[in-house]
């Protein structure tokens, strides 16, 4: 009577030449293919008899890395699959090849092979997988960490390189004003021309100044200067700022008392008219003629919630993460015409970043709720800001973690 070692080794070339058939679709991957599936059957038959299963246990391990050494997608070899097929081929061979006695002899010795294999190969398989996934999270992240740095490196050293040429023009405009010619057409000419330069460097300015402020949101450096601020005074300032313009754009604005907005909290009363300043130019800038803009709020237990409203051409909800980024202006680049309180004149893009920051580093939270986009049914927008209602200016320790967002 033959051992079942014997009986499978009696099986060896036809099980070759099934299997080589049936893994056909991993030649090419699998580098040596033949000596590969030698090895296969050499270790079947060495587990078999003995039931221990270090030796398959060895050989998945291995097979599994020639995958991963080969930088094969996952989806390519799927072990599982293969261990299914080999059993499968293995069988219907045994069948084919041997009496029934020798057949059942040898499938029960391999039956508990074969589900080592296969459940082991599993185990493999979904390491692989988790390998393959982590490696492209990594390299997502990667990719996305190096757009964040470059364009973070581009703000802060744009800015830096623009400020001293600025500095320059403005002085060079001021010494111009001071020798201007005293004849009447001239002096006229040259005055126009200075009106020109100037209000091209206030606009640079005020981009150049936008810039460094974003770099410093970015690298946590922003410092706040908490003093006695009253919420009310401050949208009292930004609606004198913008008086002419709303009078020209016969837009309607209207500053509501609420709870706490008369009261004195502590802030950052600079950079907080900076933040409403940036919301309340945004409502204008994105509101058609005739419509209305308004700053309401209310008090909530430890926190003032303040609401710019307006009845503007509004926001798409899928946009309203990507508008609070840098750059994150929407629409067509090329169209939008520049000026700062025109209808859809665009800026830079940071204006939203800013204020997000300027708001943060209080400890406070801005989102906006709109409807949708619409530039004919103006749905309008309203950017809702929580500040948080501080009593006392924060001490070293919480300014810097107020700081850190
Ligand atoms: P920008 O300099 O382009 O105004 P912001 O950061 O201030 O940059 O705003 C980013 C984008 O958010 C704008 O380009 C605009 O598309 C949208 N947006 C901001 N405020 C409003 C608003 N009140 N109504 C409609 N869209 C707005």
């Amino acid at each position: 009577m033959m051992t079942v070692t014997e009986i499978f080794e009696k099986t060896r070339p036809w099980w070759l030449e099934r299997v080589k058939i049936s893994l056909g679709n991993l030649i090419g991957l699998i580098p040596h293919f033949e000596e590969f599936l030698g090895k296969i059957f050499d270790t079947i038959a060495k587990c078999m008899p003995s039931g221990n299963m270090a030796e398959i246990d060895r050989a998945i391990q291995e097979w599994a890395q020639l995958v991963v050494n080969a930088q094969l997608p996952p989806n390519q070899v799927n072990w599982v699959e293969v261990w299914v097929k080999i059993m499968e081929t293995t069988f219907q061979t045994n069948q084919n090849r041997l009496n029934e006695a020798e057949c059942l002899a040898l499938n029960s010795a391999l039956q508990p092979v074969f589900s080592h294999a296969i459940n082991q190969a599993s185990v493999v398989e979904i390491k692989n997988c988790t390998w393959h996934l982590e490696n492209e999270l990594l390299r997502v992240r990667q990719i996305l960490e190096r757009i964040e740095d470059s364009k973070s490196d581009f703000i802060s050293v744009a800015a830096h390189e623009l400020r001293t040429p600025l500095t320059l023009i403005e002085g060079y405009t001021s010494m111009l004003r001071e020798a201007m010619p005293t004849e009447d057409t001239r002096r006229l000419q040259a005055a126009l021309c200075l009106k020109g330069i100037n209000s091209g460097t206030k606009r640079l300015r005020d981009i150049v100044d936008d810039m460094i402020d974003v770099s410093m949101i970015d690298n946590n450096l922003l410092s706040l200067n908490f003093q006695p601020i009253w919420l009310n005074r401050i949208f009292d300032s930004v609606k004198r700022e913008f008086q002419d313009i709303l009078v020209e754009r016969k837009l309607d604005f209207k500053i509501y008392p609420f709870n706490g907005s008369s009261e004195m909290i502590f802030g950052d009363g600079e950079r907080l008219f900076q933040a409403f300043h940036n919301l309340i130019a945004n409502a204008i800038k994105y509101t058609p003629d005739g419509g209305s803009i308004s700053v309401d709020g209310r008090s909530l237990p430890g926190f003032l919630e303040i609401v710019v409203a307006d009845t503007g051409i509004g926001i798409d909800p899928e946009q309203h993460n990507k508008i609070f980024e840098k750059f994150g202006r929407l629409g067509n680049v090329s169209l939008h015409s520049s000026g700062k309180t025109k209808f859809k004149g665009g800026g830079p893009g940071l204006g939203l970043p800013i204020t997000k920051g300027i708001i943060e580093a209080h400890g406070g939270a801005i989102w906006v709720e709109s409807d949708g986009h619409d530039e004919i049914k103006c749905p309008g927008s309203k950017f809702h800001v929580m500040l948080p209602m501080r009593k006392s200016p924060p001490n070293d320790r919480t300014s810097h973690f107020f700081s850190q967002h």
